[in-house]
């Protein structure tokens, strides 16, 4: 898997270069031309999808189908079935990458960092030997794996 490396930034989604859609998220949902299809699986309310601008390999996000800014709009039912999902992401993610460990959560509101409003739940897998001085020094992240490769891997284990 050391055969590529990946670099991505997110300079340009901070200058304000998002894709043409009202909501990122609802245009991963809606299947949209305008927004990367990094879409892995989709449970009845749920979507699971590669982060677009990946924290590290096997970044996740859960979110709900329906355009949810706050995690109480959503019902018992719905946050079972989402932590269900989340469950199964880190089997995957584990079986898959073998991470050391992981952060998962949620940013809520602006000051906390979200940049999309739509409600997600991250799923960031972490790893020992992370090189993270490449953040503190340009903003860009060395992802050493290929991302579609990695997508078509995850397709393959979500499918029942
Ligand atoms: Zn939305």
């Amino acid at each position: 898997m050391r055969n590529h490396l990946f670099s991505t930034s997110k300079i340009d989604y901070i200058r304000g270069n998002k894709p043409d859609v009202d909501c990122i998220l609802c245009g991963i949902r809606d299947r949209s031309e305008a927004v990367k299809n990094l879409e892995i699986f989709r449970s009845g309310n749920f979507i699971i999808s590669l982060n677009l601008y990946p924290y590290n390999p096997g970044h996740l996000m859960i979110f709900p189908r329906k355009h949810v800014e706050e995690l109480e709009d959503l019902s018992e039912d719905e946050l079972s079935e989402m932590n269900r999902l989340v469950i199964r992401s880190i089997k995957i993610l584990r079986e898959e990458l073998a991470p050391g460990g992981f952060n998962i959560g949620f940013n809520l509101g602006e000051v906390s960092g979200a940049s999309i409003r739509h409600l997600h739940q991250h799923i960031v897998p972490r790893y020992g030997n992370e090189a993270g001085f490449l953040d503190i020094l340009s903003g860009t992240r060395v992802v050493v794996i290929d991302p579609n490769e990695l997508q078509k891997r995850l397709i393959a284990k979500f499918s029942p």
